[in-house]
């Protein structure tokens, strides 16, 4: 954690909010959006199109073992042979939960996250509880979350930088025993990816 290089993120970071921010001012003043239009298309790259991206990479990973080693071996190439990559996604690092062990990330000093697979981090993401408590009291923050691990998961907490992005690699549910990589796909949410939260269940899909 102490070789934490933030600067260059912050920067760029601020440099796009406040273009966001002159460039919402300038539509809404010229009528062409309002702002509760500009929140429904940020949420929805927030939870649907980015993340589309990691849970495809996730669905390859659970159906051939051969993408799966390649990727915990080193993400960022993987992840492009699906086709993703770019800016914020240079150098992904893929953790794989076990039932002995989930991984959780966090950027303990701003909100670095790996936009090529999961797109705009949520808000939570950038807010200050979640930053402190996911490194103080990470099984808290999961029953925040809504789940329980058992007592014997052990939870490892990843602290995302500028350089080194990580992304977890949750758990296949069981039950899906001959599913297609599409199919799985659906399964795999925005917060399993984080390690926040788990894939839904086969139930819960059409
Ligand atoms: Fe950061």
């Amino acid at each position: 954690m102490t070789d934490h290089h933030h600067d260059h993120d912050h920067s760029e970071l601020s440099e796009t909010e406040l273009r966001v921010r002159a460039l919402e001012s300038i539509l809404t003043e010229k009528g062409y959006i309002d702002p509760a239009a500009l929140d429904v298309l940020i949420e929805t790259y927030e939870t649907k199109v980015g993340p589309r991206n990691g849970a495809r990479v996730v669905a390859r990973a659970w159906t051939d073992p051969a993408f799966r080693a390649r990727l915990l071996a080193d993400a960022t190439p993987a992840i492009g042979e699906l086709g993703y990559a770019g800016r914020q996604g240079e150098h992904i690092v893929a953790v794989e939960n076990t039932p002995e062990l989930q991984n959780m990330v966090v950027c303990t000093l701003c909100s670095c996250y790996p936009w090529p697979v999961l797109g705009l981090p949520p808000v939570w993401y950038k807010s200050a509880p979640y930053r402190a408590k996911a490194v103080k009291d990470p099984r808290g923050v999961l029953q925040d979350f809504g789940f329980e691990l058992p007592p014997t998961t052990k939870i490892r907490v990843w602290d995302s930088t500028a350089e080194i992005r990580y992304f977890v690699l949750p758990m296949r549910p069981e039950g899906t025993e001959g599913w297609s990589e599409e199919k799985l796909s659906e399964l795999v949410t925005r917060d399993s990816m984080i390690g926040t939260g788990l894939p839904k269940q086969p139930g819960e899909v059409a």
